[in-house]
């Protein structure tokens, strides 16, 4: 059986991630994603009325042209979790494929609500719900199989795709950590992934996301910074003044550990902004996560200012408010609170918490810092770094290519400097750049077997 993949995007940057497998007849997509920061450096842009070819152009999304060299039909639509730059450009090239979208019930769900979203394509593929450690058959042949491996990362209900063929699996390892511990969901499922690396014709090739690859060691687990949130949290226990903090609203582990401590030191947690309304409703909504039955979540402007408006009536010493603005993003809460347009005002010394770690990028580094900046000046007193990565390091790479021993290996989800230290990495560990070893480009397509 032919065996090809075309890696169309994230393979030059990180952001707008897709890549496509096809096993002979039978073509499955994996990912479908946005670079956010394409977008965000110009000013005003409205995503959800822009063409696809426009947003192509700008780098903001995959070019798929490249799909029009592959043979095969697509069979599926695979997004492995819900952050943008995995799921963010289904709403613009879903449509041209006569293909369901197959994911996790937390994914779909986020997928669901970017189509609703959208103001120009009528996305209407069929959303297929898919639990991890589930599997489906692709294709008439029966010879093909799409299989889900439970992983860890920055949001609930992440998984590897895994397609089964005659020739092997491709494994496709994009976005997670390690985590035996990952405070809500169940640990990343390495027996899983042992038994695939030894199972049938063993793993013919194995996609991987290079994020933290130059990193030495091991990436902690979530586990780790929950107590160090609660170190950081109680030691402002007896603080009588503002305190807020701030974290990705997709990351509904940290969200609940953030309610719990602001709980346990006596204040009430409140989360403010449109997407952390988005992010953590919908977990709940879904039974991912239980909140407190009074915890206010709201993300319209009126509803916003409502409640800053009666924590600052009845003390700012109860309240806690977890808000968006981790980056700096211009529009997001804590920056408007930063520049003074919502009703919370700081006073010297109040406490504001990053729960998050600045994305290593120009245009995130400026807002941040601005952002800081602003806060500053109102005498806010910074806590920053309360944060583990969702990414691999170098031990849990090494970890990966023993459990799976896959005969050739693609590096991706960064730009050429960030796959060098994986193909030393990869390289220490028998593989060969150019034979086995394949660092590559947005467009390219590699034979594995023809
Ligand atoms: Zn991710």
């Amino acid at each position: 059986m032919e065996i090809e993949i075309a890696t169309i995007g994230g393979y030059e940057a990180v952001g707008r991630q897709m890549t496509a497998v096809r096993a002979g007849e039978d073509v499955v997509v994996f990912d479908m994603g946005l670079n956010l920061s394409q977008v965000l450096i110009h000013d005003n842009v409205e995503t959800e009325k822009m063409h696809s070819l426009d947003l192509i152009d700008m780098g903001a999304i995959p070019d798929d042209r490249v799909m029009s060299e592959l043979e095969g039909n697509v069979k599926a639509i695979v997004p492995t979790h819900g952050h943008l730059d995995h799921i963010g450009a289904i709403s613009k090239l879903a449509h041209r494929y006569d293909a369901p979208i197959v994911a996790t019930p937390y994914t779909i769900e986020l997928v669901k609500q970017r189509v609703q979203s959208e103001n120009k394509f009528n996305v209407d593929n069929d959303l297929v719900k898919m639990r991890a450690g589930g599997t489906m058959a692709l294709g008439d042949s029966e010879q093909v199989e799409l299989e889900f491996v439970n992983v860890t990362h920055s949001i609930i209900d992440a998984i590897n795709p895994v397609v089964h063929t005659p020739e092997g699996s491709i494994v496709y390892g994009l976005d997670k950590r390690m985590d035996h511990d990952p405070v809500i969901g169940d640990p990343i499922d390495m027996e899983r992934f042992r038994e695939i690396g030894r199972e049938g014709e063993g793993v013919l090739c194995y996609i991987e996301d290079c994020t933290n690859a130059g990193k030495k060691g091991r990436t902690p687990s979530e586990s780790v910074a929950r107590s160090h949130l609660k170190d950081v949290i109680h030691s402002v226990e007896d603080y009588d003044g503002g305190i807020v903090a701030t974290t990705f609203s997709s990351h509904i582990a940290r969200v609940r550990s953030l309610v719990e401590f602001a709980n346990d030191i006596g204040r009430q947690p409140v989360l403010l902004g449109r997407s952390m309304e988005k992010y953590s409703g919908t977990a709940e909504r879904l039974d991912f996560v239980e909140f407190p039955d009074d915890l206010g979540m709201y993300g319209h402007r009126k509803s916003v200012d409502r409640t800053f408006k009666r924590i600052m009536k009845e003390g700012k010493e109860d309240y806690l408010p977890i808000v968006t603005g981790h980056q700096g993003e211009p529009r997001a809460m804590l920056t408007r609170m930063g520049r003074g347009e919502t009703p919370y005002e700081f006073d010297n010394g109040d406490k504001v918490m990053f729960s998050a770690r600045v994305i290593p990028e120009p245009t995130n580094e400026g807002q941040r810092y601005q952002s800081e900046r602003l806060l500053k000046m109102q005498g806010a007193r910074i806590y920053d770094d309360i944060h583990v990565s969702g990414h691999l390091r170098e031990e849990g790479h090494y970890e990966m290519l023993n459990a799976l021993q896959p005969r050739h290996v693609v590096p991706a989800h960064q730009s050429m400097e960030g796959f060098a230290p994986y193909v030393d990495l990869a390289s220490n560990e028998g593989y060969t750049l150019g034979r086995d070893l394949h660092v590559t480009r947005n467009g390219n397509m590699i034979t594995l077997v023809e």
